[in-house]
């Protein structure tokens, strides 16, 4: 029997790279997409010898053309931390919708089902703790943020369209604060930021006075999450993420304990809408998919600090951006 074939967008990114890698695991045939402005080869370079893998250097944002059939395609292209979206705001913009109205219409000439990588930004600074599926979310349409939030809330509109009005099969994960091996050291993001800053021997930057919350999720266990999504027959957003809450200043103080640093946190001021509390409700993914996190915050991060530090120096103090303003237009 022939393999199925899979389209990902975003493929050498950090989730993306590690869809590859399950797809693949799966003995799918994968089509792997990326412009590589946050990508990096570096994350699928060990697929390129596979005969079932395959990639164009492509940006979405334009029209999108794969020959032969698809049975799935899996949009995750997109700048996803605050430094990136400051950097490069029109093309995050633009990857969430003309990216996404391109998929689409891939979708339906091909007769794939779509599955799109939604966000919990979708509700901005939330009023609710934990965030049920049912919460529509408090965005700043026009500060930092917006520029992703509205470009992920579009996606998630123009997706439901499709479903409802042209019949197409389509899926919705809302992704919660995900952490693992392949994340950009250079994104911002505070875990790579925090044992960035341990292996360099600099103090830990907590933006704020630390009292904020975010639930980190290991990448196995979402992937393992998005892998059900897909396969299941639900159309609306599900959230996939750990519920384990946890202050950043307690989670810098972990980082410190971890990577046994003599280093200590400073403060630093916060950025404009950062979301003081985050945590997913996973009771729809519990009872949809029979699925539920299984790796601790202290084995994750345990797997996730053996990785970075395996990177070369010159890779650790590579903090500088890639040469975004020529795509930013
Ligand atoms: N953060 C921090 N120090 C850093 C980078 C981030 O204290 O060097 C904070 C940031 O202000 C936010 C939290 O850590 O409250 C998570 O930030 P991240 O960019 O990882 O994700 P997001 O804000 O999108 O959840």
């Amino acid at each position: 029997m022939s393999r199925k074939r899979v389209l990902i967008t975003g493929a050498a990114g950090f989730l993306g790279s590690h869809l590859c890698d399950r797809f693949i695991a799966e003995d799918f045939h994968v089509i792997g997409m990326d412009n590589l402005i946050t990508g990096d080869l570096r994350n699928i370079e060990h697929l390129f010898k596979l005969d079932n893998f395959e990639f164009y250097h492509h940006d979405v944002s334009k029209f999108v053309h794969v020959p032969g059939e698809l049975d799935y395609i899996l949009h995750f292209a997109s700048p996803a931390s605050p430094i990136d979206y400051l950097k490069i705001p029109i093309q995050t913009l633009k990857v969430g919708s003309l990216g996404t109205h391109n998929l689409l219409g891939l979708a339906r000439a091909k007769n794939a089902r779509m599955l799109i990588a939604s966000t919990s930004e979708v509700y901005g600074d939330p009023n609710i703790n934990p965030q049920p599926e049912s919460y529509w979310g408090n965005v700043n349409p026009v500060g930092p943020r917006g520029v992703y939030d509205e470009a992920k809330r579009f996606q998630e509109a123009i997706t439901m369209a499709y479903h409802t009005f042209h019949g197409l099969e389509t899926r919705i994960v809302r992704i919660f604060n995900t952490y693992g091996p392949r994340m950009r050291l250079n994104d911002g993001r505070v875990l790579p930021a925090f044992i960035g800053q341990a292996l360099r021997g600099e103090d830990l930057t907590v933006f704020g006075d630390g009292s904020q919350t975010r639930s980190f999720c290991y990448v196995d266990d979402l992937i393992e999450g998005i892998y059900r999504l897909l396969f299941s027959d639900y159309a609306y957003p599900v959230n996939i993420g750990n519920p384990d809450e946890i202050t950043i200043k307690q989670f810098g103080e972990e980082i410190i304990k971890l990577t046994g640093t003599k280093q200590k946190l400073v403060l630093r001021d916060l950025p404009v809408d950062d979301p003081k509390q985050r945590r997913p409700d996973i009771t729809k993914a519990q009872e949809l998919l029979g699925w539920e996190p299984k790796v601790t915050r202290a084995e994750g991060l345990k797997i996730t600090y053996t990785y970075f530090k395996s990177l070369s120096p010159e890779m650790l103090s590579n903090v500088a951006h890639k040469n975004f303003e020529t795509y930013n237009k």
